[in-house]
């Protein structure tokens, strides 16, 4: 169990540093297309880029690889610098973007004009996919391919000033429409865009496509690892074809790793979108997307989600993580750092009969039963009590562990109580137990009787009231895409999001501030939710005490 998971890039920077490449130094870069929020996939990729940086002295950089205009968002750029920060991280320098070097990448791609290497294609979408060839078949030249440099040269020119229409031209790279892989099969290197774009203005009429873009933006700012993800393995020749046909200051080497897909949600941002834009959740940040800024407003911390990453490693074999290890991840920090604390979620009134009305008396206990620095809390006893309805039947099932009619069970921190009277309305509703408690039960077993077993309870006199969000699985199937006949939409949890409205919390959790997080006992972990207010509290449940999805 205390193998560290393999990381091959490690391994790889590891030999590179023995051979000297680069000159020893490991610069890295997480490249996000600012068209959505991060989600959990994204933290792989950071933690890895990051982390490599940190593991070997080097830096990293944040860098918005913002080439498609239309699908982008300063409010992206904003959610992603946060949850980059938030999860721990600081990229060397300022953020920088793509369109940085819009300049540089149009002269490079004059350059290779120039050279004989790119030419400009009149041929339609449709024409260009059927002149591509296939998988068997090689493709076929275009016939504006062996335009002259000086034709190129002036159409390119026109592109760029915005005279020819969007989609009545691209430029292409010229490389071997034969090649195996289809990559190379002279690639669309820049697109006519009349867009606005949300750093350039309007200052470009072409945009560059994501494989001219990135190499050679890799290459500026001297990146020695560009780590990616496995779809990109068959673009690396391309990759290395780019850069060794530009006159670049440094050549970046790409590796590409397996992405993270989880079960019980998904991890496409396209897919995430749709989510929120048919509001099937509240928003990017609803605490069932498994997006970095919903895992933190469900209660996820950054140091959980950077154990996880750890713990699943990272190789080149495509996988499906199960969603039970992330919850175990975030288990486990909360486990060790949240407070205890009691909270009844559906309650059941208990007068304590022999227990004088308008008293009360104060218990101290534990904030956390294994670790003293984190203090104690008080809680308050009197004569009206609250304890769930879950905890009592009437009649105990088999080895009941609760309250039943004429049995005792103790009051966490408390008193033993007995059931001596069930006050029910005509339709046979419990409304309320009459109960006695027994004053020599006080941190001290019961003389002469058992108690079934320990519950939860507050005082309803001192008890704040609040709202509790019990958070689930978003989807009730492990791959809701599997199904291709059918919709990942029609396998969202209708269970994912049940509100409790008329909580009680113990009296310490009155002004808690969002992000706080506890255990509520025998409930689970919970946090306090950003629509938290003084007068209004609200706890997220972030996940139960014990995997329930198990099977
Ligand atoms: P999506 O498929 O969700 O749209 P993307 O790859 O288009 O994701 P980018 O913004 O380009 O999104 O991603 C930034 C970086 O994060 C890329 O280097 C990408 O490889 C990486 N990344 C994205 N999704 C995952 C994932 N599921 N696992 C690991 N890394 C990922
Ligand atoms: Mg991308
Ligand atoms: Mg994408």
């Amino acid at each position: 169990d205390n193998v560290k998971p393999s990381n091959f890039i490690h391994q790889i920077i590891e030999q590179d540093l023995e051979k000297g490449v680069n000159g020893g130094q490991v610069i890295t870069r997480f490249p996000p297309e600012p068209n959505g929020y991060l989600h959990i996939g994204h933290a792989k990729s950071i933690c890895l880029n990051f982390g490599t940086a940190l593991k070997f002295g080097g830096e990293c950089n944040l860098r918005f690889d913002d080439t498609n205009p239309e699908k982008e968002s300063q409010e992206y750029i904003d959610s992603i610098i946060r949850d980059v920060s938030w999860l721990g991280f600081q990229w060397a320098g300022e953020v920088r973007y793509t369109s940085d070097y819009f300049q540089q990448l149009h002269d490079w791609a004059v350059h290779l004009i120039k050279a004989g290497k790119a030419y400009v294609d009149d041929l339609s979408p449709e024409q260009m996919r059927e002149y591509r060839g296939t998988l068997t078949e090689p493709g076929r030249n275009s016939p504006y391919r062996e335009r002259s440099v000086d034709e190129n040269l002036a159409l390119f020119e026109q592109m760029k000033d915005g005279t020819l229409p969007e989609g009545s031209c691209v430029l292409r790279a010229k490389i071997d429409m034969a090649a195996p892989n289809i990559n190379l099969r002279d690639p669309v290197i820049y697109r006519i865009r009349h867009a606005h774009h949300h750093q350039t203005g309007d200052q470009w009429k072409i945009y560059p496509s994501y494989d001219f873009a990135h190499g050679q933006s890799d290459a500026i700012e001297g990146i020695s690892h560009s780590i990616c993800t496995l779809e990109f393995e068959d673009h690396r020749p391309l990759y290395d074809w780019l850069l060794a046909n530009l006159p670049v200051p440094v050549v970046p080497r790409q590796y590409e790793f397996a992405r993270l897909n989880l079960n019980y949600t998904i991890t496409s941002k396209r897919k995430l979108k749709q989510l929120v834009d048919e509001q099937h959740v509240s928003g990017w940040n609803d605490p069932r997307m498994p997006t970095i800024s919903g895992l933190r407003r469900r209660g996820y911390t950054p140091a959980a989600i950077r154990n996880f990453c750890d713990m699943i490693g990272v190789t080149r074999s495509n996988g499906v993580v199960d969603m039970a290890m992330l919850e175990a991840a975030i288990r486990e920090d909360l486990d060790s750092n949240a407070p205890r604390a009691m909270c009844v979620t559906r309650p059941l009134k208990v007068t304590i009969t022999n227990f004088a009305e308008g008293e009360e008396e104060w218990f101290e206990l534990p904030a956390h039963p294994k670790d003293d620095s984190l203090g104690s809390r008080r809680v308050s006893f009197g004569r009206n009590l609250l304890i769930e309805q879950e905890d009592f039947e009437e009649i105990a099932p088999r080895k009941w562990k609760r309250l039943a009619a004429g049995e005792a069970v103790r009051l966490r921190g408390a008193y033993v109580i007995r059931c001596d009277e069930v006050i029910k309305n005509e339709a046979g509703d419990i409304l309320e137990l009459k109960c006695s408690y027994d004053p020599a039960t006080k941190g001290a077993n019961p003389e002469g009787y058992k108690a079934n077993g320990v519950i939860h309870w507050v005082n309803a006199d001192r008890s704040v009231p609040c709202e509790v969000r019990l958070y689930d699985r978003l989807f009730t199937e492990a791959n809701p895409e599997a199904d291709k006949a059918r919709s990942f939409l029609d396998f969202i949890n209708p269970e994912s999001l049940v509100v409790l409205t008329d909580c009680r919390a113990e009296p310490g959790l009155a002004n808690t501030e969002p992000e706080t997080h506890f255990q509520f006992e025998r409930l689970g972990y919970f946090t306090v939710d950003q629509d938290s207010s003084a007068e209004r509290l609200v706890f997220n449940r972030t996940v139960t005490l014990r995997d329930s999805w198990a099977k």
